[in-house]
């Protein structure tokens, strides 16, 4: 049989990472087995579920390389891929197990079910609904109608029975039936199929093997169970993925810091890296090699030998790799993804080329160090800005002794300089050393100092050609005025 796998996210937020590892998985196993990958939008939740959250599912999946074989904007045989346009389809079988007697129009209001939900917390039972309406008589549901009731349609729960299946990852699992909340609704009053019945359907005509999610909904597989019995179906192979957490071992979420994957492409994260870093999330390859190029994946990642641990998504580990991904690229790929940044800060407005190739070497200064593109605004900030901040701090320790004589030569030769280049700096500061008799540290710090603010950074030679004569003299000139 055809290996046929699917990731079916819901567009009701912006995509969290657990969801796009979900993806990823689908797509590891689908490459690696040479199975399809489905991309199925399930979209039925109308008031939480918009365009624009579905754009961002395409966009970030996009981004960091995970392609699918069939989906809303790639023709299958088994379409529509959306949800949302395959309702006349989930009608049709809710009727079936209407007919059947498996399934049942419920008139219970809002109010009804709150009331119930209260007594049974009362009598400290978990809350399950009471079966009110599953006897009810042809008269019956005609009055409600004529009361303006829009049913339901709920699939009846058999009582006292285990449900039971192998998944991939956690092994036997075994429910019972009577912890699932009683007689469960497919088909809101709105006409809308729930998550657990437009799966079962859409998964079985999509012809999907295997359903490989998140293990939150490991509780919503068994009652899926039920419903592929109750229409003869035959259930795929489940696996459900151990859920990331946070460093407090708590799951991942907001509380910890960025949850949607696009935020780390805003801040310049490289989508390698966190390709890399996702795969590595409840995975590893046998050699434990870490840094894994995605063909590198894809070739060494074998299912069979994910982790049923729950694994912590490490931030540290994330801007090690990433640096390790930006140390690898070239310095016009950092340019191109430093330029709106810089723009945002409004250090620049349009880069010509002569901009361009200035702030290639401004870049080059930093790019080997940077976690993340986005920490070039603030440590590039010094190339831009006429003005600097002098840190408090240090400024007593270092404009001190013979600060004032190193500045002020270092002024006077730099206003007659006509070359500022690497080369020439270096001569200039080795003559300046020896002429006024000052060396080392000593010399160094204060005009570090005095033009970046810091005690800290690139190397002097190369910070200094860059910045230029004009916004040299005037560091120089404010740093002065602080010792006097
Ligand atoms: N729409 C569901 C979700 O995003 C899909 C779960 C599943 O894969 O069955 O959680």
């Amino acid at each position: 049989m055809e290996k046929r796998v699917r990731f079916a996210p819901s567009p009701t937020g912006a995509i969290h990472i657990g969801n796009i590892r979900t993806a990823l998985f689908n797509y590891l196993f689908s490459r690696s087995e040479g199975a399809k990958l489905i991309l199925r939008i399930e979209d039925t939740d109308l008031t939480r579920s918009s365009k624009d959250f579905e754009k961002l599912i395409f966009k970030e999946l996009n981004w960091l390389g995970i392609e699918w074989d069939e989906g809303p904007d790639k023709p299958g045989d088994y379409g529509p891929y959306r949800q949302s346009e395959r309702l006349h389809i989930y009608r049709q079988y809710a009727e079936q197990l209407i007919k059947e007697g498996k399934a049942y129009r419920c008139y219970c209001t809002p109010e009804e079910l709150d009331k119930d939900r209260e007594e049974s917390v009362k009598r400290g039972d978990i809350p399950r609904y009471s079966g009110r309406c599953r006897h009810l008589t042809k008269e019956q549901e005609e009055e409600y109608l004529r009361q303006g009731r829009k049913p339901s349609i709920r699939f009846i729960i058999p009582d006292d029975v285990i449900i039971a299946f192998d998944d991939m990852i956690k092994g036997r699992i075994e429910i019972k039936s009577d912890t699932l909340g009683g007689d469960m609704i497919i088909v809101k009053s709105d006409g809308m199929p729930t998550y657990n019945f437009a799966v079962v359907i859409d998964d079985t005509l999509m012809k999907i093997s295997h359903v490989i999610r998140g293990e939150d909904h490991i509780y919503n597989t068994p009652k899926q169970l039920l419903i592929y019995e109750a229409l003869g179906f035959k259930p795929p192979v489940f696996a459900h993925a151990p859920l990331i957490l946070g460093p407090d071992r708590t799951k991942l979420s907001k509380r910890h810091g960025n949850t949607y994957i696009g935020q780390y492409r805003e801040m310049g994260y490289l989508p390698e890296a966190m390709f890399n870093f996702l795969s590595l999330l409840s995975w590893s390859p046998e050699d434990n090699v870490e840094l894994m190029s995605k063909d590198e994946i894809i070739k060494k990642f074998n299912f069979n030998k994910i982790h049923s641990a729950n694994p912590v998504f490490d931030i540290e580990k994330l801007n090690w790799m990433n640096q390790h991904y930006i140390q690898m690229s070239s310095v016009d790929r950092i340019v191109d993804l430093a330029i709106p940044y810089f723009k945002e800060a409004g250090y620049i407005k349009d880069v010509d080329d002569k901009t361009y190739e200035w702030l290639k070497k401004v870049v080059s200064l930093f790019k080997d160090g940077l976690h993340y593109v986005a920490e070039l605004k603030d440590k590039a900030k010094m190339f831009f800005d006429d003005d600097i901040e002098y840190d408090d701090n240090l400024k007593d320790d270092i404009l001190c002794g013979d600060a004032m004589k190193v500045l002020k030569s270092f002024k006077e030769e730099i206003e007659n300089m006509e070359d500022i280049s690497e080369e020439s700096v270096k001569t200039l500061l080795k003559m300046l050393q020896k002429k006024i008799g000052v060396k080392g540290k000593a010399f160094f710090m204060p005009i570090r100092f005095a033009i970046t603010g810091q005690d800290h950074g690139p190397e002097l030679v190369m910070i200094i050609p860059l910045l230029g004569k004009q916004k040299i003299l005037y560091r120089i000139d404010k740093a002065m005025k602080l010792i006097s």
